[in-house]
């Protein structure tokens, strides 16, 4: 048993101040009080992994109506959507020769809106999430009446019933199948899962907001401009470089786009 193929799926980009993804991007000073800030494109991706157990899901990107009310006024402004029809979730894994109902296991890196964005394809499946994350999401959408303070959870994401919700410890890494390790890298938000899949010619490491660029990499490491807790950040930051030392590994960063146009994208894979 063990890890054959991963499959990059390019599920659109969002765009956003690039202050929210490298903290202190862009700074005045006493001779330039008053900078220009930089905006971005942040690709958006989920991750197919084909295993001798089946296949496995890794996120699912943002949901297709985000634009059209799904998401609330605030995510709409800060994080724009643009997602084309052949870039939504089921038809990337139609690339792969996949339906959604094909999936054994989704994991997701952590409930924000462009990564839990569709679950309502997987009714039927197990699906992993950070225990600390999916109850601070639950909390911020379920008692606040505001969508515009939900932060980056949004209640439909949130609402989604699945074949059944494993809530996974911060405090465990975990074999999920042979070949493909569940690690936890909590700061971005108070719980966050990767996954490191071990494939027949390499390691690959898959860290999402963990890791949002190579600026945020390094080294040195550098903290995000939307951060839970600084500390556990760094932390997981260096986690990552300790693995991807250790086994040679490949490490994808979540949302760099320079990055992301070097990657292959399915149908082809990775193995
Ligand atoms: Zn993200």
């Amino acid at each position: 048993m063990a890890a054959k193929k991963v499959y990059i799926l390019n599920t659109g980009y969002l765009e956003t101040d690039k202050n929210n993804v490298v903290g202190g991007w862009t700074v005045g000073t006493k001779d330039t009080p008053y900078v220009k800030n930089e905006w971005i494109k942040l690709p958006v991706m989920a991750f197919l992994i084909e295993t001798d157990d089946g296949y496995i899901l890794y996120d699912t990107g943002s949901n297709p109506d985000a634009m059209k009310g799904y998401w609330s006024k605030v995510l709409q402004q800060i994080y724009p959507l643009y997602q084309k029809p052949e870039e939504e979730l089921d038809k990337q894994l139609a690339l792969c020769g996949v339906k959604p109902e094909d999936i054994k296991t989704v994991v997701i890196s952590h409930m924000h809106l462009d990564h839990a964005g569709n679950l309502q394809l997987f009714p039927n499946t197990t699906v992993i999430v950070p225990k600390a994350d999916f109850y601070a999401g639950q909390a911020q959408v379920k008692l606040n009446k505001d969508p515009n303070t939900h932060g980056g959870y949004v209640k439909g994401d949130m609402d989604r019933y699945v074949g059944q919700y494993v809530l996974a410890d911060g405090d465990v890494d975990f074999e999920l199948v042979p070949g493909v390790e569940v690690i936890n890298l909590p700061g971005h938000t108070p719980g966050l899962l990767g996954l490191v899949v071990h494939l027949p010619n390499q390691t690959m490491i898959l860290p999402q907001d963990c890791i949002y660029s190579s600026e945020i990499y390094g080294p040195p490491a550098r903290l995000s401009g939307l951060c839970y807790d600084s500390i556990s950040f760094m932390k997981s930051v260096e986690k990552v470089r300790r693995l991807q030392k250790k086994y040679n590994a490949t490490v994808i960063y979540a949302h760099d786009e320079p990055s992301f146009k070097t990657y292959k994208l399915a149908p082809a894979y990775y193995d």
